[in-house]
This record gives structure tokens, C-alpha cells and sequence, in this order.
């Protein structure tokens, strides 16, 4: 086992140690496959809900190894798509229904965690997203408008002019900010290595260094299986918890890419930086260009601070050595540097790692009662809270299959999101989208405010589907 070398593994309070692999046959209720967020939460919920029912989880690393213990700790409602597109395929009411879950979620994970005895570092600053050009500001203020005819309260999403935004944070070139509620900051290697801990003393048995090889669904009269290279198990439901690891799966090629988030952190930084910039709150921050730059402020006075950039690998091709780019490692120093002039310090840390993108950017939670196979990912940047929403949906769904909950009624809740082109046309596209997002931030910084770079990004990025191209705000 390689730990991942994040920030976040490297301050957990102590070393990780594999857990035993599987060497033999098991037959269990439930079998999970992965051990992020996704797989640790719904052990948990389903242990909620019945004690005695027999877990286990199979990760072929350590748990905490994915994005669960790598991404940039945004604890937000952020969804993958836009609120207009959800209305408009949903209807007001499932949008409303969903906005609510996933702010009251926002609360809700750092409750449980707490409950369990976990300290994550959860904060709930908020989240700001400061305008640094006027297309920004603009874009930005329409986007507050339009969050009014769609019920957001002032309370939810804000406009700061600049000296408002200043009091918060500092950042070059403010015109002013979005602010929202509606986000914590985490340090997610702490919560994730927590949550295994609290799964472990439930009963739930979890091995590590255990590569699942193959899922076989289950037929009538025969319940699934997973294939590990050391052994197998039998459950009457295996639920697929890989995310942006999918597409190594037989079969599961084109479910998902995999697209690749980085990150870097700054040595802790002392106080009279932050009584220069700001950040009282440990509000999380961002600034409004399309190719997506995230930040928060650790508890330990450092930047933890990541973006987009890097490219999609041919075939959907997921490797360790994917997770460092040096030239997206330089580009986040720049912009950060930028942001923050007298930052001054040093970089500590350079990470990344693989998060999944569906063909229509909708996150899903599945449960097939026929073959016993379930699954939920596809969060793009935002599976920190959409995790936690999904485990619970799918938890719900597993144990009271007949009974309509809060979370199984959320418009993902068995979607089935089509699969993406075969190569080289996902190649292309996506690599092309990646160019134009960077195109139109430079455009947008040179042009100012008629907007031209805007118009001709909207017409492409709306041309093929009616989401985003540059996925969702976060990582
Ligand atoms: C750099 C980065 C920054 C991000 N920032 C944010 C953020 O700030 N806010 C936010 O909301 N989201 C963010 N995300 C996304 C978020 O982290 C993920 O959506 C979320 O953690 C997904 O959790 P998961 O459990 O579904 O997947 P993962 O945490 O990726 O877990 C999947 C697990 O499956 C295991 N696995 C895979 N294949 C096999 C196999 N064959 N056999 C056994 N085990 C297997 C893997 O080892 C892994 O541990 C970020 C992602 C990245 C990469």
C-alpha cells in the first residue's frame, strides 16, 4: 500500500495501517465494494438501521485511499448541474425538494460525524465566490437573480459588493463576491479513516489490499458475487462504490470517466497573514473562472487549494502517476500566488486524484432487486455531501424497499445516465472542452465586460447536452 501523499494523510494523528486482506470464502447481507465515502457511509447507515446485519467492505487499497481522502473538503449543497436545467427537466417542486435535502445535509454530515466521535475540522463558514474580472461580476450577479426566482433567500445566496467581500477575504482584483451558507470545510482523510473506525466497531469487517476482479450479478436462484484475488464473497445485495475507479472494472469502461482534480497546500502561514486576508471564518473560496479552482484555509493555517487543468488519459485510463502533473501543479501556485500576493511560505504538499463524471453530469443511486447489484457515484466535484445523501437513499432503498423516504424520492435516485462515446471520441471531446473552458477564462480577462468570450463558451457548452461542459463548481 502507497498513502497517497496529501496533506490530509500526512496530518492524521497517526500512521495507517493496512487491515488484513481477504483469504477466504464469505457469505454476507450486504457486500461493499470500496472504501470511501460512499461505501464507509452506507455500511454505516445500513448498520443504522439494522444492527444485525452482516457488512462487509472490500477496498483494494486502504479506505480513505480515493478522492474521499484526497479532495479539497468542500462540505457543500453544490450540485453537478445547474438549478435551471434540474427545474426545468424536474419541476420546481422535486428542485425545491432536492435544494433542501442537500442544504439540511450540509448540517447533517458534520452532526453525525460529531456523533460518532469524529473530529473532521468541520466548520460551516460558507462559501465565497469572489468576481475578479467584470464578466465574472456579471455572470455572478445574474446568477444571484436568477437564484431569487428560483426561492433562494438573501440568507441563501448573497451579493457583496467589495467592501463586504473584503471584510470576509481579501483576494486581487475583488469587484466583489457571491456568498452562501451553505458549506463547511473538512479535513477529509480525518473524517474518512473516522468513519472506517466507527464501521470496524459496528461490526461491519472490512479488508484492505483487497482488489475486487470481478462483480457477477446475480441471476434467479443465485445471489451476486465479488471476485477478489484472494477470495470471493456471496450477499444477497454488492453494491459498487468505485467512483472516479470505475471504468477498471470489467465492463464498466465507459460508465464514468475519470477526470482528474489537483491539489496543492502551503506550510502553515503565519497570523498576521491571515489578519491581512481574512478567512475569520474558514469560509471556503473560489473565484468565478470556468476552468474551477477551489481553496480553504485548514485548521492549521495552511491553504489547502486545488483546481482543474489536467487532462482526460485516453480509454479512461485511471494510474497512480496520473495523480501528479507538474505543469497543473505550477499553474495552482501561479493563481494561487496571484490571489494572495504576501502570501509568501513555501508549498508542502502536490496531490491529486480521479473523481467521476457521467455522460449527463447526474450523480445516481441504483438498486437492481432482480440481480442484487447497487451502486451510487457519479458526483463529480461535489460527492463530500452528495456521498453522504446517496449512502442514506441507499440505504433506504436496501432495507424498506417499499417505502418512499426524503432521500429516495431525490430526482437521481435510480437514474440511469447514458453511457459515454466510444474512443477516440471521448478523447477529443473532453480534452477539447478542457482547452476551451482555459480559452474562454483568458478571453473573458482580455475582452472585459461585453461578454463575447461568455456567449460563444454558453453556445458550445450547451451545443451537445443541456449541462455544464466544465463540471460543477467544485474540484
Ligand atoms: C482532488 C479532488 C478534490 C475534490 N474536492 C472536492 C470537494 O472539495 N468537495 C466535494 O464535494 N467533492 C470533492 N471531490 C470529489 C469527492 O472527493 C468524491 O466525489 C468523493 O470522495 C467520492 O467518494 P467515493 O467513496 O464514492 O469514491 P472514492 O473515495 O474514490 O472511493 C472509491 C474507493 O474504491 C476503491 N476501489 C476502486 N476499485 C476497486 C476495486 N477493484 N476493488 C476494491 N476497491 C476498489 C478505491 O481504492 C477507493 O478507495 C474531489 C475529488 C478529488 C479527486
Amino acid at each position: 500500500m502507497r498513502a497517497p501523499p496529501s496533506l490530509w494523510w500526512s496530518t492524521l494523528d497517526s500512521p495507517v495501517t493496512a487491515r488484513p486482506a481477504l483469504q477466504r470464502h464469505l457469505d454476507v447481507d450486504v457486500a461493499i465494494v470500496g472504501g470511501g465515502f460512499t461505501g464507509l457511509w452506507t455500511a454505516r447507515e445500513l448498520k443504522r438501521r439494522d444492527p444485525d446485519l452482516r457488512i462487509c467492505v472490500l477496498e483494494k487499497s486502504v479506505c480513505g485511499f480515493g478522492a474521499s481522502g484526497r479532495n479539497g473538503g468542500w462540505t457543500s449543497a453544490l450540485f453537478p448541474l445547474s438549478d435551471q436545467i434540474l427545474v426545468n427537466r424536474y419541476g420546481m417542486d422535486r428542485f425545491t425538494h432536492q435544494r433542501h435535502v442537500l442544504e439540511r445535509s450540509v448540517v447533517e454530515l458534520g452532526e453525525s460525524a460529531r456523533d460518532d466521535g469524529i473530529d473532521a475540522h468541520f466548520t460551516q463558514g460558507g462559501t465565497m465566490v469572489v468576481a475578479r474580472n467584470e464578466v465574472q461580476a456579471h455572470r455572478l450577479r445574474e446568477s444571484v437573480e436568477e437564484s431569487r426566482q428560483l426561492g433562494f433567500a438573501e440568507s441563501d445566496l448573497a451579493w457583496l459588493e467589495k467592501n463586504e467581500a473584503d471584510q470576509r477575504a481579501t483576494l486581487t482584483n475583488s469587484l466583489g463576491a457571491t456568498y452562501t451558507p451553505h458549506c463547511a470545510r473538512i479535513h477529509p482523510a480525518r473524517l474518512v479513516r473516522g468513519l472506517s473506525d466507527v464501521d470496524e466497531s459496528l461490526g461491519v469487517e472490512i479488508f484492505e489490499n483487497t482488489h475486487v476482479t470481478r462483480i457477477l450479478p446475480g441471476t434467479r436462484g443465485r445471489q451476486p458475487e465479488v471476485v477478489t484475488v484472494g477470495g470471493s464473497v456471496h450477499a444477497d445485495f454488492v453494491v459498487r462504490a468505485t467512483e472516479g475507479y470505475t471504468p477498471t472494472l470489467p465492463g464498466e469502461r465507459r460508465t464514468v470517466v475519470p477526470f482528474y482534480s489537483l491539489m496543492i497546500a502551503t506550510e502553515p502561514l503565519p497570523d498576521s497573514f491571515w489578519d491581512e486576508v481574512g478567512f475569520a471564518h474558514y469560509e471556503t473560496f473560489a473565484d468565478d473562472r470556468r476552468l474551477i479552482i477551489y481553496g480553504q484555509r485548514t485548521k492549521d493555517n495552511r491553504f489547502a487549494f486545488g483546481g482543474r487543468g489536467a487532462s482526460y488519459h485516453f480509454g479512461s485510463t485511471v494510474e497512480e502517476r496520473f495523480d501528479s502533473d507538474r505543469r497543473v501543479f505550477s499553474m495552482l501556485e501561479a493563481i494561487l500566488r496571484e490571489l494572495f500576493p504576501t502570501m509568501g511560505g513555501s508549498i508542502s504538499h502536490r496531490w491529486g486524484g480521479p473523481l467521476a463524471m457521467p455522460r449527463d453530469q447526474m450523480p445516481s443511486v441504483l438498486v437492481n432487486y432482480n440481480t442484487g447489484m447497487a451502486s451510487a457515484g457519479g458526483y463529480t466535484g461535489d460527492g463530500v455531501v452528495l456521498s453522504r445523501v446517496a449512502s442514506i437513499a441507499l440505504a433506504d432503498l436496501l432495507t424498506s424497499p417499499d417505502t418512499e423516504t426524503d432521500f429516495t424520492r431525490l430526482p437521481f435516485v435510480q437514474h440511469h445516465s447514458r453511457r459515454w462515446e466510444v474512443e477516440p471520441l471521448r478523447w477529443l471531446g473532453i480534452n477539447s472542452a478542457i482547452r476551451l473552458a482555459t480559452m474562454a477564462d483568458r478571453t473573458e480577462l482580455r475582452r472585459g465586460v461585453d461578454g463575447r468570450a461568455s456567449k460563444w463558451y454558453e453556445r458550445l457548452a450547451s451545443a451537445d447536452s443541456d449541462s455544464k461542459t466544465e463540471p460543477s463548481p467544485e474540484a
